[in-house]
């Protein structure tokens, strides 16, 4: 998606060779602009996919699943991070190691919102080493629904998330993937490939 990889050329940061920044559009700041087409952009790949509901996780999934889940014309779900005083039972929960803070977290999801027979379509901002996507996935799978497909907005193809998902047969479609950070530089996987 050429719109976002010259976002990301023009205001992202690569913090190392790891790590990429992009607080100006996706992760603090918000273009809700950008949002717009990638939500259009998601429908167009998966809209073929009967999608009943978009799965995501708090903070930085919701902006991208909201604005696809508004072109399925259907509800957008996320996974919380945190309980609450209102959020106690019925939980569907999984672990989740987080790469950019290095921390295990709880994530769940109130067994009122994934049902036996959804197909859901899970949507994050990154895609590093899968941990987030596998957490999301156990949740869907525990709620006796089906994972329709993965929808990235940011591949790190150089990480190992992307291919173990594919590996076990998930469809990930992701709308920018990046090749390497190496140096402050960022580069992407060519599209043809
Ligand atoms: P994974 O679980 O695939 O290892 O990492 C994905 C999660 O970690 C995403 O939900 C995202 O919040 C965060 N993340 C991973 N790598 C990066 C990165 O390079 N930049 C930012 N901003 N977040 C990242």
């Amino acid at each position: 998606m050429d719109l976002l990889k010259n976002k990301i050329l023009s205001e992202g940061i690569a913090l190392s060779d790891n790590v990429l920044k992009v607080d100006k559009f996706l992760n603090h700041q918000i273009d809700p602009e950008l949002m717009v087409e990638i939500g259009k952009e998601f429908y167009e790949r998966f809209k073929d996919d009967k999608i009943t509901k978009v799965l995501t996780l708090e903070s930085s999934g919701i902006a991208p699943a909201v604005m696809t889940a508004l072109n399925f014309n259907v509800p957008a779900v996320f996974a919380r991070k945190r309980k609450s005083l209102t959020f106690t039972n019925d939980l569907l929960s999984a672990q989740v190691f987080s790469y950019t803070k290095q921390e295990t977290n709880m994530i769940s999801v109130s067994n009122q919102f994934i049902k036996p027979g959804d197909n859901i379509l899970i949507i994050d901002d990154f895609l590093a080493n899968g941990e987030a996507a596998a957490a999301l996935i156990s949740i869907v799978e525990q709620a006796d629904a089906r994972v329709a497909g993965l929808g990235i907005v940011i591949e790190k193809s150089f990480q190992s998330g992307a291919s173990i998902l594919k590996s076990k047969n998930y469809r990930v479609e992701s709308l920018a993937r990046v090749q390497s950070l190496t140096d402050g530089t960022i580069t992407f996987v060519e599209d043809a490939e």
